[in-house]
């Protein structure tokens, strides 16, 4: 049963019976590009009921023609984790050739009520993952907000659960599951009071359904205990004792300067066999909540930074010691920027071989807009450090590939070949670029074009063109 889930724009697809020769649209003269055949040529593409009917050099013609020469005609990027899902992020993601957004990392709170509010309402393809951090906050009496994915921190971030607690944990889990989640989302460092077997009874959990397990490691830094590299064990060693996938997430900010002693680690256990992978977001900030574990007591010797490392994107200003503790005691849920990375670390990363493109994304930091574009400017154009192809392929098919060893619909996604899903992206390698900076004025708009160069196709009747 596939269970990614997609909705449709607004518009009806128009229901004329059309001649075998005709196409809804046809893609005209680009550059077809797809990582998995290495088809990297031109071609005009001919798109029926969704689908990529038809790859050909010669002439197709369609109820739409969209002139397409001088063009890359991609994949639609797959973003496996994005935690902006409102209208506007979704329409910032189009515009940054993203196709398809899922909540993975931490997981929606509520699975059926994500699913459901997305019905009929979404400009490209959503999923989530169930929130262990979410269930562990119910199981401790402290739900959480509607509109957060992340606790504040308290006795149900910080306090180890009893067994009963960890069996409340797991019942949740397994509801939001069965309402369709893709996998278990673990924040462990957001619930820092998780104990080691807590942490492996998920990936139990996890394993049991034969779903993966997508986390933020536990901690990150050099200081030892919780250094980097004992979170990625912790998470490589809980996959290898259950038998669950691992999808790290965001190994540039979680490993920072030891990233490729982690990627090395990753490597190792993929030869061992096990189904480890992992991605990462082309920027040296990240971003969280102010107000989460995260910031516990000690955060600066282990992150390495001070307050004036953080930003509120707000207000635009660099934190004091006094706003930092006002702000980190406040139950209102501020996210502030965090500048904690080598822009070294992050180029090794992003063009590493087993390095996925996910933006991490939402509002207030320029990644929610600019990611894909900004691989595709600064990596693949300026630094020439990774090829077209090699980024296309951590941008579409490897996520693709990660999804569909439990999610059957994503066999469809990532790929630009005929029988495939109609997830297209379109756009000028010679120009394109990310726009998005962390300047007030973009987060208050809350609309960032991060590029003008991408005409994203959503189904065969709905085309975003943005000259
Ligand atoms: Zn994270």
């Amino acid at each position: 049963m596939g269970k990614l889930l997609f909705s449709l724009l607004l518009l009806a697809l128009s229901t004329t019976a059309v001649s075998a020769q005709q196409y809804d649209v046809v893609l005209e003269g680009g550059r077809i590009m797809d990582p998995e055949t290495g088809m990297n040529a031109v071609r005009n593409v001919g798109i029926r009921d969704g689908k990529i009917a038809r790859i050909s050099s010669e002439g197709l013609s369609g109820r739409r023609v969209v002139h397409a020469a001088g063009l890359i005609v991609a994949p639609g990027f797959i973003d496996l984790h994005q935690h902006g899902q409102d209208f506007l992020s979704q329409r910032v993601k189009a515009l940054d050739g993203v196709t398809t957004a899922l909540e993975l990392e931490i997981g929606a709170p509520d699975v059926a009520q994500f699913l459901k509010a997305k019905e009929g309402h979404s400009l490209i393809h959503y999923g989530a993952s169930a929130s262990h951090v979410a269930a562990r906050s119910l199981a401790f009496g402290a739900p959480l907000a509607s509109d957060a994915i992340l606790p504040k921190s308290g006795p149900a971030t910080d306090k180890p659960a009893t067994p009963e607690q960890i069996e409340v944990i797991r019942e949740r889990l397994r509801g939001e599951l069965d309402a369709g989640g893709l996998a278990v989302g673990m924040g462990i460092q957001y619930t820092p009071g998780a104990t080691r077997l807590e942490v492996i009874d998920m990936f139990r959990l996890a394993a049991e359904r034969r779903l993966p397990v997508y986390t933020h490691v536990r901690s990150s830094g050099r200081v030892e205990p919780g250094s980097s590299i004992e979170s990625i064990s912790e998470v490589i060693g809980a996959a290898a004792i259950s038998g669950a996938s691992l999808h790290i997430v965001h190994i540039n900010s979680s490993c920072a300067r030891d990233s490729l002693e982690c990627l090395s680690m990753i490597e190792g256990a993929r030869a061992r066999g096990l189904d480890v992978t992992t991605e990462a977001y082309p920027y040296i900030a990240g971003m969280t909540a102010i107000n989460s574990a995260l910031f516990n007591l000690g955060w600066q010797d282990k992150l390495g930074i001070s307050y004036g490392n953080l930003l509120l994107p707000e207000t635009g200003e660099h934190l004091t010691q006094e706003r930092f503790e006002a702000l980190h005691n406040s139950s209102t849920h501020h996210l502030v920027v965090i500048f904690s990375n080598t822009q070294e670390a992050v180029d090794q990363v992003i063009t590493h071989p087993l390095v996925m493109i996910a933006s991490d994304g939402a509002p207030g930091h320029p990644r929610n807009a600019g990611t894909y574009s900004r691989v595709l400017a600064q990596y693949v154009r300026e630094q020439a450090s990774i090829t077209l192809m090699d980024a296309l392929r951590k941008m579409s098919l490897m996520p693709a590939q990660m999804l569909e060893r439990s999610t059957p619909a994503a066999r469809q996604k990532g790929r630009l070949q005929e029988g495939a899903d109609a997830d297209i992206a379109v756009f000028d390698a010679a120009t394109i670029s990310d726009r998005s900076t962390y300047s007030l004025i973009f987060f208050k708009l809350g609309l960032v074009p991060s590029t003008r160069n991408f005409l994203k196709l959503t189904q065969p009747s709905v085309m975003i063109v943005i000259e």
